[in-house]
């Protein structure tokens, strides 16, 4: 079956060498990096990796960074390696949102074929995933460009980790109010916010939303994905790894397990994905 990965992270080697020395100025990656989950891999890496399990095509973004010159590095990278393997990784731009040049940054990658923006993430860039007012001007180019935005969002309970934040299913959904017209995905389930669904209002308010299953096995059950499909909310659910921290064979054995129909297979693998893509 057609797999689309909605969520691999790749890294230039620059920031494998000099990991130190901006560690030293952006704690988040220092945190992360420092973490024993961590793994680096670069884009040859990634295709290697997709050959090897079958995977089409990866929404591949690389690490949001506080500094918005550090994040345009990062850009530059993703976009030249969209170019060296068309059609395989579809890049997602980083913006550091309450930064000066983030606007136009979103717009030059755009420009440049950024598929999206993402993965933006609150607690390492410093911004507030609920604030109307410091995200109102990146929506809106996403708007005019017809983009979507990945952020990443973590469920406020149970264990903590390296990099899971303070941001969850409370805030994504104040973030879907505030941009009803923004397209955009919360990755890792959106920390809960796939189970609001169910209530109607709820259905309504995140009409604007998918979620992806970054780190699902990490975090949650094979039945999670029943659940998603059973309360109406299979459409709205991307097939994501994290890789190069997973890989999709861990992500076969939970699917296996959830005894997913074949049109759910479809759209959690590659359909819900396309038609964020279209
Ligand atoms: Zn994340």
């Amino acid at each position: 079956m057609k797999i689309i990965d909605s969520h691999v992270h790749i890294y230039p080697e620059f920031l494998k060498k000099e990991r130190d020395k901006i560690a030293a100025r952006e704690p988040w990656f220092e945190l992360l990096t420092a973490s024993k989950v961590q793994k680096w891999g670069t884009a040859e890496e990634l295709v290697a990796a997709m050959d090897e399990s079958g995977v089409e095509s990866a929404l591949a973004t690389t690490f949001a960074f506080r500094d918005q010159g550090l994040c345009r590095e990062m850009n530059d990278y993703v976009l030249d390696a969209a170019r060296r393997f068309p059609g395989r990784i579809l890049p997602l731009a980083v913006v550091s949102p309450t930064r000066p040049g983030a606007a136009a940054e979103a717009r030059r990658a755009f420009d440049l074929g950024a598929a999206g923006l993402g993965e933006l993430f609150s607690d390492g860039q410093s911004f507030d995933l609920s604030c109307a007012e410091q995200l109102r001007e990146i929506c809106g180019i996403c708007g005019e460009y017809n983009k979507f935005v990945l952020f990443h969002t973590a469920e406020q309970a149970g264990h903590q980790y390296a990099g899971k934040g303070a941001y969850g299913a409370r805030e994504a959904a104040a973030f879907c109010r505030n941009f009803p017209l923004t397209r955009v995905v919360f990755a890792h389930f959106g920390g809960g916010l796939w189970a609001f669904t169910a209530m109607p209002e709820m259905r309504l308010l995140t009409s604007n939303a998918c979620f992806d299953t970054a780190a699902w096995p990490w975090l949650y059950e094979p039945k999670i994905l029943n659940a998603i499909f059973a309360i109406g909310a299979g459409d709205k659910i991307l097939f994501g790894s994290d890789w190069p921290i997973l890989g999709l064979a861990r992500y076969e054995k939970l699917i296996a397990q959830t005894g997913l129909s074949l049109e759910e297979k479809e759209a959690l693998l590659h359909g819900n994905a396309e038609r964020l893509l279209a």
